[in-house]
């Protein structure tokens, strides 16, 4: 028979979670508090409750709190702040980042009221998800480039790709290097890459060298 031993679960239950939270807002006698002001009393680590129960304000929402960036307007200023330094930058910004004249604040002040840079980035987070319309978007677009960094040469499947479909000949002349020797085929963006082109099938096409350089613009030779 197996041996079984009884385990003890350690995970704080919910519940205690959310009355700590309402502990310390007792303390600052308010109706909700900042994650640095919970730092300063609370039992549990701030990221027990980002994990826990999805966000600092949700976990504040839970305990019946409010949330602490609606009433005190100088913590969405600097939200707001770091907002704009980010489009500025057209990155997410680090804490190096956070100077004159491209920020209003220094990175003091977001250590000073959300504690650390890391927490700053899970409230601000917290921030842009609330966000409606452009505050949102702006942000969503910029991260998007990020994960998928524009590209101008095409595969060498692709390629092939190319010029199987058109036949080894160039679209403009229709001649090809080997009813034409002294002339070679290129790869062309259609809509240039230039103006925002995209390197996929249906904007590629099979071009010959002086079609291409007559064409002027930038070009992959094949
Ligand atoms: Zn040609």
């Amino acid at each position: 028979m197996k041996i079984k031993l009884k385990h003890r679960n350690y995970a704080t239950p919910l519940s205690e979670l959310l009355r700590e939270l309402m502990r310390v807002a007792r303390i600052y006698k308010r109706k909700t508090i900042s994650i640095s002001e919970y730092q300063r009393f609370g039992k549990y680590s701030v990221e027990i409750y980002f994990r826990r129960l999805g966000g600092w304000i949700k976990s504040l929402e839970m305990a019946g709190l409010s949330s602490p960036y609606e009433r005190n307007a100088s913590s969405e200023k600097i939200l707001e702040n770091l907002r704009e330094v980010f489009i500025k930058l057209g990155r997410q910004p680090a804490s190096s980042d956070m100077k004159k004249p491209l920020s209003r604040y220094s990175a003091d002040v977001y250590y000073g009221r959300f504690g650390s840079w890391r927490n700053t980035l899970k409230v601000f987070e917290e921030y842009l998800n609330l966000a409606k319309g452009e505050r949102r978007s702006e942000i969503q677009k910029l991260l998007k480039q990020h994960r998928k960094p524009r590209r101008r040469a095409p595969t060498v499947k692709l390629r092939l790709d190319i010029l199987e479909r058109d036949r080894f000949c160039c679209r403009f002349c229709g001649r090809s290097p080997a009813t034409h020797p002294g002339i070679w085929l290129e790869i062309d963006h259609a809509r240039p890459f230039s103006q925002n082109g995209k390197t996929e099938f249906d904007n590629l096409q099979t071009l010959c060298n002086e079609c291409n350089s007559a064409k002027g613009s930038r070009r992959i030779k094949v």
